[in-house]
């Protein structure tokens, strides 16, 4: 546990949340500043700051389990759809540094975007920079 850590401390219930799911592992509970009704977060109970810094028993029962909620958060509040995203690191948004996956149920003509959205401006790449990139990926595993 990290102590200056908001979630930690609610993984150790020091600080109260709306739980919906609780295991050894894995604790997912309401967004307390939510984007739509059911906004819901999955956390591994143990702190780990970005999904590269999990382990990979730990990333499956995270995935896991946001795979089982995402019908169970869009049957309860009776949504459209539901967007999935981790905001993996500070460029990418994340503020609390301790790796959690968003669940926000999505309804038709609700207003927001695609996940496309977040881009800033999009990038204008040729045949060869993206096969270049491709490559790049592929071996870097
Ligand atoms: P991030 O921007 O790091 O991906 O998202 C952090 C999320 O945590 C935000 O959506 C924010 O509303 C939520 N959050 C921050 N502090 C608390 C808290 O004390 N309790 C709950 N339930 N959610 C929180
Ligand atoms: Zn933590």
């Amino acid at each position: 546990m990290s102590e200056d850590c908001i979630f930690c401390r609610i993984v150790a219930g020091e600080i109260p949340s709306r739980t919906v799911y609780e295991d050894d592992t894995v604790f997912a509970f309401l967004d307390a500043n939510p984007l739509a009704p059911g906004h819901t977060l999955v956390i591994p109970k143990a702190h780990h700051e970005r999904l590269n810094d999990l382990p990979a028993d730990l990333a499956h029962d995270v995935l896991d389990r946001l795979y089982q909620l995402v019908p169970q958060v869009e049957r309860a509040v009776d949504a459209d759809g539901t967007t999935v995203a981790f905001n993996n690191g500070p460029a990418a948004g994340q503020e609390v540094q301790h790796v959690h996956g968003h669940i926000v149920p999505r309804f038709e003509n609700d207003g927001g975007g695609p996940i496309h959205a977040i881009a800033g401006q999009q990038p204008d790449l040729d045949d060869n920079e993206l096969d270049e990139i491709a490559e790049r990926i592929a071996q870097s595993e």
